[in-house]
């Protein structure tokens, strides 16, 4: 009887609409936004934070001062001796595409071979925020939640899409940020979604607080925060990046 009273109800709701444009939709459209023009270009609507030029767009998260990282030939690469480098500009909720490039004679292993990260917010001086690790992951063992692709020890990537060193990878990122009350108490988590190399590494990752090297993570509450990316101090050549660009997003509802 239940089946028979269910399927009545689905007949009638069926015969209700009967026009297919009865559930078309036409307003608003969407915005039109020009994709990137070919290779190393960006959507018409980016914010550009490194187009091969120049560190216009970055300072040093220490004190401010202009990034003194290395750029030459179109590409940047991590001056170990300048510390970490972080955008002028404070974001929210964003998407955002770099490319990094591990060097091809790389040396090392674990956690000291080709190190670096993007952090999604700074909120520090230091290592401060919420790290998505960049490493030399190809054929190099190190902690699950710790290699390219792992939110730092918090999720692990569900792939291994390393390329070899000494070619050119790229991160797709969709951050959105913690919100915070009045009060400083967490209304709800950040949440990460990231591909690498094309692959679905991070699938809506809800993050339990700032990534940390050591004990349990942990929110503090803050507001629109820089980009960062990471001089590690390990003792390996230094990584390179270009390309990098960030579209801003419309908070969630
Ligand atoms: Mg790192």
């Amino acid at each position: 009887m239940l089946t028979l009273a269910a399927g009545l109800c689905a007949a009638s709701s069926v015969a209700a609409q009967t026009k297919p444009e009865e559930t078309e939709v036409w307003k608003p459209t969407a915005p039109i936004v020009a994709p990137a023009a070919g290779e190393g270009g960006a959507p018409s609507d980016a914010i550009v934070l490194f187009d091969g030029h120049d560190l216009a767009q970055w300072v040093s998260t220490q004190d401010k001062s202009p990034a003194a990282w290395t750029v030459r030939n179109g590409v940047l690469t991590v001056d170990k001796t300048k510390g970490n480098i972080e955008t002028k500009q404070n974001f929210r909720d964003y998407q955002l595409h770099l490319e990094w490039r591990i060097p091809a004679d790389i040396a090392g292993s674990g956690q000291a071979r080709g190190n670096s990260g993007v952090f999604l917010a700074s909120t520090g001086p230091r290592d401060q925020g919420y790290e998505v690790q960049i490493l030399d992951s190809y054929e190099n063992a190190t902690y699950v939640n710790g290699q390219a692709g792992s939110v730092y020890k918090q999720h692990p990537p569900l792939a291994n899409a390393s390329r070899k060193p000494g070619e050119w990878q790229s991160y797709d990122i969709v951050w959105r940020a913690p919100v915070f009350g009045a009060d400083g108490a967490l209304k709800s988590p950040a949440v990460v979604t990231v591909i690498h190399n094309g692959l679905l590494v991070q699938d809506h990752a809800v993050l339990a607080g700032e990534t940390v090297y050591i004990g349990k993570p942990v929110y503090k509450a803050h507001g629109p925060a820089p980009i960062k990316l990471q001089a590690h101090g390990d003792p390996s050549a230094p990584i390179s990046f270009r390309n990098i660009w960030v579209r801003e997003l419309a908070p969630r509802p």
